[in-house]
């Protein structure tokens, strides 16, 4: 009974892996909708990605078209010093209902890389990754570059930050010019100076940088071949309204986390409203019934209780309660510590 309860249990687990797959390769999206949580709206988000502009593998047609399949539903194409993808994929991008970022990537020569968003389409990208640590060099000097980004009403990333934590970053960041770091990159595997920790390859380091100086926790693909799972991490956005402005406004008011290797990374205040929203506690004959409205999988412990809540699904446990509160094991606000939500029993 045991072994046969098993086998339906990996041909459900294949089964919907293989239609979670033959959606993202055909043309419906995978779906990653949340409830909304209070006035926000739950997004997906990719601020970081490339096309045959620059190093990229796709077209800006084809990247976006696959965005879109991948469940994306704010993307900012950033190819190296290169803006000429922006107006192709608005043009691709918000007919499907997706919003469109503008964006490029560049960087301290031989050091740090820096993703610009939300600059206006012309703007005049010089030296790219090969900006000038000193001012009078040959090459542009990194803070004048920074401070006309800014001047444009652009923002930037410090994504896979591979070179720690030197003063062209602090300086970015005192200015309010950095106002985002990736904690996850997708493609850099096990190089750029990642390390191993919580399951996967990434910047642990970030998580204290990033709640140290207050930036925007950001999870991007940097995909320049084909997406693969393993190569789609998340942005979640909490916004008030589906575009530009109101993802800029998340980003600048840290309304962000990162998703991951089923895992979600974030500040307490914003992942304890976003399970909340999403997990829901019912009183039923037999005890409780707990329903997740959110696509990730979460897994934790009730007491001494363990729980495992597919996406968008219920479970029941015979426990008769009026509050819960759960410890999710897969949910974190820090390198060491797990969230903890209490749920009134409805
Ligand atoms: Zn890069
Ligand atoms: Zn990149």
């Amino acid at each position: 009974m045991k072994e046969l309860i098993s086998l339906l249990i990996l041909i459900i687990t294949l089964t919907l892996s293989a239609v979670v797959c033959l959606a993202a390769s055909s043309g419906a999206p995978v779906r990653h909708d949340f409830p909304r949580v209070g006035p926000y709206e739950v997004i997906s988000g990719d601020f970081h990605m490339h096309t045959k502009h620059s190093d990229g593998r796709l077209n800006v047609r084809q990247r976006v078209e696959e965005s879109y399949r991948w469940g994306y539903d704010v993307i900012a194409v950033t190819d190296h010093g290169k803006m000429a993808g922006y107006r192709v994929a608005k043009y691709i991008g918000e007919p499907l209902g997706m919003i469109v970022i503008s964006g490029f990537e560049t960087g301290v020569a031989d050091k740090e890389h820096l993703v610009a968003l939300n600059v206006p389409a012309g703007f005049e990208i010089l030296d790219s990754h090969h900006l000038a640590e000193k001012p009078g060099e040959a090459k542009a000097y990194y803070r004048s570059e920074l401070k006309k980004i800014a001047d444009a009403g652009g923002l930037v990333i410090y994504p896979h930050p591979h070179v720690g934590y030197r003063e062209p970053v602090l300086w970015g960041v005192e200015q309010g010019i950095i106002q985002a770091i990736e904690y996850k990159n997708g493609v850099v595997g096990k190089g750029w100076n990642t390390v191993e920790d919580h399951g996967t390859y990434w910047y642990p380091d970030a998580v204290a940088f990033a709640l140290k100086h207050n930036l925007a926790i950001m999870a991007n693909s940097d995909v320049h071949a084909n997406r693969a799972p393993e190569t789609s991490p998340v942005t979640l956005l909490l916004v008030t309204e589906r575009s530009v402005k109101g993802v800029m406004d998340a980003i600048k008011g840290r309304r962000t986390a990162a998703r991951f290797d089923g895992m979600l990374w974030g500040r307490k205040d914003l992942l304890t409203d976003v399970l909340q929203s999403s997990v829901v506690a019912r009183k039923v004959a037999g005890g409780l019934e707990i329903e997740n409205f959110s696509p990730i999988a979460l897994s934790g412990v009730i007491g001494s209780a363990k729980i495992d809540l597919k996406p968008y699904s219920k479970i029941e446990i015979p426990l008769d309660a009026k509050n819960i509160t759960i410890k999710w094991d897969n949910v974190w606000t820090d390198l060491t510590t797990t969230l903890a939500t209490d749920h009134k029993v409805r």
